[in-house]
């Protein structure tokens, strides 16, 4: 079946799975209403007003009470999915959970798929596709920073500055498909310099968009950081002074790793994520060439290199050798020379002209300042957040897309091109930038879409 049909009622659990104080069902469509009513002993809520809330019991055929609910009516257009959306309150037990949904699935009622509350949202009109995606990138969102990037873009983001270059595009399109209807009579009803100027102002914005996206990435997905440094350097005491503390096991047994922890820290809104620590904590694999290139490998993954050398190890001249190996890479890194704890203040100056942090892992000294460095390092400072940004790879794909097409038009305006090759052109650009906005769509990129979001959602 199309994931287009959708005259039907469907039903799912909206708050997490599991026992809490309360859960809620939701259910849309033109059904929603009467079978909700068909099992509630309360008000006759046919005949509520939309955005009320009503208390009462949930029967089960056996006139057996399920459960005392709240349910709030949400009458169509004034929804979630512009249908109507009945919202049952209860208590947040899996039990009374499930006999409720099973039930008005007798009822009725379908169980929803991933995300079709959403999608339904969207193919009523409720929200655009890129809106519709940023959903999802909110429920996901885990720092301040991803947060407000998905807010923005649920908000309408570029989607409308792209509605309003499109729909000037479309006007030129259909001028020039005009002129084909003439074609014998070799009349210009498309003005070629107004064209330009219009590409040419479209691509600006595309331009601008599409270098959004690194930073908008880094906002949304957070910033993939390896920690790096020969073996007993202090790397991983230096990961555990980094995430939180409290819950690492730092011990001196090997194989006491913590793999149940998130590898992340969020700095100013900011989240660095650590890559391959498995790798740092196993140092046996390290030391063998393999474990080494392994760890080449991952660097050349990370947006931002931490660098730890121990000055009991290595001295300038073979830290120095280290760092020009580093530059190779051309990713930031920060040096940090460790154990400031045991080292004459002497010995670390001799690496001062290195530029690099002095720590201690272990007495997490120089932590804060690292910290620091870190978010100079990634010189996400100087952007505003508040500025529209690009954070899905499909959106800045198809913005690569329309802007080749464009590229195109504005070939086609500078030489001799005929108006059906030049329309070709400018269809194909609109197209890539539709489906951004979803005025463009296939049934296989809503279910790709959708069907990422969770269920109930
Ligand atoms: P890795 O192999 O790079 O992950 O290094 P470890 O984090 O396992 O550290 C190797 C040894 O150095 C351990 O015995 C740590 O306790 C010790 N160490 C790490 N950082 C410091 C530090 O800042 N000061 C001192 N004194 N010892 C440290």
């Amino acid at each position: 079946m199309s994931i287009l049909a959708h005259t039907d009622t469907i039903v799912a659990l909206a708050t997490p799975t599991g026992s809490g104080a309360i859960a809620v069902i939701r259910l849309s469509g033109p059904e929603a209403l009467t079978i909700v009513n068909g099992v509630f002993n309360g008000k006759d809520l046919t005949q509520q007003a939309s955005h009320t809330i009503h208390f009462g019991t949930i029967r089960d055929e056996d006139n057996k009470i399920l459960d005392e609910v709240l349910v709030s009516l949400f009458i169509a257009p004034h929804s979630y999915t512009k249908e109507n959306v009945v919202e049952v309150s209860t208590h947040g037990s899996k039990y009374i959970v499930e006999s409720i949904i099973k039930l008005f699935l007798r009822k009725g009622a379908r169980a929803a798929r991933a995300g079709e509350f959403t999608l339904r949202a969207f193919l009523n009109g409720g929200m655009d596709l890129s809106q519709a995606e940023a959903v999802a990138d909110l429920i996901a969102s885990n720092s301040a920073a991803s947060h407000q990037v998905a807010m923005q873009q649920m908000r309408g983001g570029f989607s409308n500055e792209l509605k309003a270059l499109r729909e000037q595009l479309i006007h030129f399109a259909s001028m020039i498909e005009l002129e084909l209807d003439f074609s014998e009579e070799d009349v210009e009803f498309a003005n070629r310099d107004q064209l330009k100027t219009l590409v040419l102002q479209i691509n600006k914005v595309l331009q601008k968009l599409i270098l959004s996206f690194e930073q908008g990435n880094v906002l949304k997905n957070g910033v993939p950081v390896v920690i790096a440094g020969k073996p007993n350097v202090g790397k991983s005491t230096l990961l555990n002074a980094l995430l939180n503390e409290e819950r690492a096991i730092v011990s001196d047994i090997a194989g006491t790793t913590r793999d149940s922890i998130e590898d992340e820290i969020i700095i100013e809104g900011i989240t660095f994520r650590f890559i391959d620590t498995a790798g740092i904590r196993d140092t046996e694999d390290l030391i063998e060439a393999e474990g080494v290139a392994r760890t080449r490998e991952k660097m050349k993954q990370a947006r931002l290199i931490i660098y730890l050398v121990d000055p009991q190890q290595d001295d300038v001249e073979e830290v120095s050798i280290q760092v020009a190996d580093l530059l190779l890479l051309q990713i930031p890194f920060v040096l940090l020379v460790n154990k400031k704890d045991i080292l004459t203040p002497e010995a670390l100056s001799t690496y001062t002209p290195l530029n690099p942090v002095f720590i201690s892992a272990k007495s997490k000294e120089g932590v804060e300042e690292l910290k620091q460095e870190l978010l100079n390092q990634i010189n996400l400072r100087h952007i505003n957040i508040d500025d529209v940004m690009v954070t899905n790879i499909r959106h800045v794909e198809a913005l690569g897309k329309t802007q080749a097409a464009l590229d195109k038009v504005l070939y086609g305006i500078d030489n001799p091109i005929t108006s059906d090759f030049l329309a070709i052109d400018i269809r194909q650009a609109l197209h890539h930038l539709g489906s951004i906005t979803g005025q463009v769509s296939s049934d296989d990129l809503l279910e790709n879409i959708f069907s990422r979001f969770c269920i109930g959602k």
